[in-house]
């Protein structure tokens, strides 16, 4: 089964690499239209020639509602309603608690749990001005992490955000369940990006991802197809929910 999405338009926060550049890939493949959104614009512009006339690169900055507003308005402007967002955007602190600086914490709350808040708040504002309510086709998709539900994780506050976006999943969930938006989150395992390239290329990040149970990372279009099936009619009685998928890491 695959899950169409001809005629919806989709916003990725966080398109400008990693994960999402590899969702908006795969949104695009799907038939659907996507908004790139991302600080480095000139990465989302580039992503954006390769994909073609569905895409459209916005500059973003999830932490900053004017910008979040700002991205939305050029995503409406180009392609009309917005149906989806998937809220991406994520930095790690870098560091042990005794170690990490109060701005770089500041930055990792702002980031992961205010500015996915804050994408989503926007997309549902929208898309009950649109007309969901009565459509039915708001979709909402917060990506956690696996670290949502392990200890120790070398990061405290990141797996704090991200068993956050959890629970403000359903939150949203029940918020908007009469609006027609349904929103969920995405738990990934671990796949090598930008976010863990220097963890993961150290003596013991190798170590790590040998004592993983499969002793590999996770390919990051293991997720294309439970994005999509989320984004798609096909989840239409689907909110509030959480799903995981990380080849059995956890
Ligand atoms: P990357 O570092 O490659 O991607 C992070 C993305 O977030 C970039 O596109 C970056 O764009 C964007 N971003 C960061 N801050 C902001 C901001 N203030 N406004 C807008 N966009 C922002 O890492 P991943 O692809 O791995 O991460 C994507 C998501 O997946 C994150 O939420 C991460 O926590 C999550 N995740 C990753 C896992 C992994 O193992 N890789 C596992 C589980 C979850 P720019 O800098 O251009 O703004």
């Amino acid at each position: 089964m695959t899950f169409p999405l001809h005629g919806r338009t989709i916003l990725v926060a966080g398109a400008s690499s990693g994960i999402g550049a590899g969702f908006s890939r795969a949104i695009a493949a799907a038939g659907g239209r996507v908004v790139l959104g991302a600080r480095r614009l000139d990465r989302t512009q580039a992503l954006a020639e390769e994909i073609g006339e569905a895409a459209l690169a916005v500059q973003l900055d999830v932490t900053d509602e004017a910008s979040v507003a700002a991205a939305f308005d050029a995503a409406e402007a180009r392609f009309g309603t917005v149906h989806g967002v998937v809220a991406n955007a994520g930095i790690g602190t870098g560091g042990r608690a005794t170690d990490v600086p109060v701005d770089g914490l500041r930055a990792v709350l702002d980031t992961n749990l205010l500015g996915s808040y804050l994408v989503s708040r926007e997309g549902a504002r929208r898309l009950i001005a649109s007309g969901s309510r009565e459509r039915g086709d708001g979709r909402i998709v917060l990506i956690g992490s696996i670290t949502a539900q392990q200890n120790g994780t070398g990061d405290a506050l990141y797996a704090a955000t991200k068993a956050g976006l959890a629970h403000l999943g359903r939150q949203f969930a029940r918020e908007w369940i009469r609006q027609g938006i349904n929103v969920n989150t995405l738990q990934p395992g671990w796949i090598p990006t930008e976010i863990n390239a220097e963890w993961f290329a150290s003596a013991r990040g190798r170590a790590e991802i040998e004592s993983l149970y499969r002793g590999r990372l996770l390919d990051a279009d293991s997720l294309d197809a439970m994005l999509l099936y989320l984004l798609s009619d096909a989840s239409r009685q689907v909110t509030g929910s959480t799903f995981t998928i990380d080849d059995g890491q956890s």
